[in-house]
């Protein structure tokens, strides 16, 4: 049999399940590296995540805080139970709540601006 890890040869097992790897080393090294891996698929987190971005568009500005977010995300949904991961993602959610609102006050200050410019001169 070929390892899946070193791809170095190794015996069947009598008996037991099918083996993949020749050592626990090398098993522990597939698993730790497959758990640092970005899942493949999105998982519930970042598929919420995609869900709220689409039906409430942070402003353009925030873009580089999506991304953080979107990765946090993607973290947390590879690691469910790491808690101060989830601290971080659930910090990284309410800067973009924030910057979003301060992004719609600076608008509507600037709507009132044009408006206020319509008004007679004084
Ligand atoms: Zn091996």
């Amino acid at each position: 049999m070929i390892c899946e890890e070193c791809g170095g040869q190794f015996e069947k097992p009598k008996k037991g399940p099918r083996k993949r790897f020749c050592s626990s080393g090398c098993r522990s090294r597939a698993w730790r590296r497959g758990d640092r891996a970005a899942p493949t698929e999105p998982g519930r987190n970042r598929l919420a995540l995609e869900e709220t971005l689409r039906v409430q568009p942070p402003p353009a500005s925030t873009a580089a805080h999506i991304e953080a977010a979107r990765s946090l995300a993607d973290a947390v949904d590879g690691d469910p139970k790491n808690s101060p991961l989830w601290g971080r993602y659930l910090d990284a959610l309410e800067r973009l709540a924030d910057l979003t609102v301060a992004e719609e006050e600076a608008e509507i200050d600037a709507e009132l601006d044009k408006l206020r410019a319509l008004g007679p001169r004084m």
